[in-house]
């Protein structure tokens, strides 16, 4: 995977008719300079990539089971995803964390099996806003990382988003000295844990009411190498801007 991605996270978003913004974001970006991802419903993960087989634009799932296979009535598993046409999961997302009660230490679970299906797994952390407000996120986020990760990420296979819960889905964003301060950490904490090679390279990206007018500033940041985005990915008409902003 490049270092630079645009990766949209349709969440609980989108039937057959939304595929067409999947032919518009396509047609719009014939040959990106970055990576483009989207992560639509499962539903949509073997039409989307069928659709999207010869073009820029890359599938992915928004979750998997840690097993391969067996009683999991209503999961999916890595292999499936990527048999579907998936080439990246997100894992770990704050929805998932509250909605499904996932610790760090079943997103540990997942994200093996999603590398041992070859699937780059998009590792999500980040903190609530009493966390902020009590100083505490650093703390916080130190503390996902070192339980969700296993020793195996590389900057190949592994993919950090830094999404504050506050900033999700509300509008407000934070400032870059925030995004810069825990991204600084984040990439800190990589290279201590990985090694200057794998660490150094692990795309960072921010995520959290990221819109076609803010991107351009937070991309400015360093350490920012890329963008998860929710809402504004279900448009082809928002999510391109942004992935210009990140060209
Ligand atoms: P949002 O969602 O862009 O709608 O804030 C981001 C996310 O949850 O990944």
């Amino acid at each position: 995977m490049a270092r630079k991605l645009a990766a949209g996270n349709w969440k609980m978003n989108g039937t057959r008719g939304a595929l067409q913004e999947l032919s518009a974001l396509a047609q719009a970006h014939p040959d990106p300079s970055v990576d483009i991802l989207i992560c639509p419903p499962a539903t949509l993960i073997h039409p989307a990539a069928a659709l999207m087989a010869d073009s820029s634009v890359q599938i992915g799932g928004q979750d998997c089971h840690a097993q391969v296979s067996g009683a999991h009535t209503g999961d999916i598993s890595a292999e499936m995803l990527a048999d579907a046409g998936a080439s990246s999961v997100i894992l770990g997302h704050s929805e998932r964390r509250e909605d499904h009660g996932e610790s760090s230490d079943a997103v540990n679970a997942k994200i093996r099996a999603a590398h041992a299906a070859g699937l780059v797994a998009i590792v999500c952390v980040g903190e609530s806003l009493s966390q902020r407000d009590a100083a505490n996120t650093l703390d916080i986020i130190g503390g996902q990382l070192a339980t969700s990760l296993p020793d195996a990420c590389t900057a190949a296979n592994t993919v950090i988003a830094y999404e504050p819960i506050w900033a999700i889905g509300t509008g407000k964003v934070p400032t870059t000295e925030q995004i810069d301060e825990v991204h600084d950490f984040i990439r800190t904490h990589m290279i201590r844990r990985f090694g200057e090679a794998e660490g150094g390279a692990m795309p960072l990206l921010y995520g959290g009411s990221v819109k076609p007018d803010n991107a351009a500033e937070i991309f400015a940041t360093d350490n920012v190498d890329g963008a998860l985005v929710g809402g504004a990915s279900l448009k082809a008409a928002d999510f391109s801007p942004i992935i210009k902003a990140l060209e």
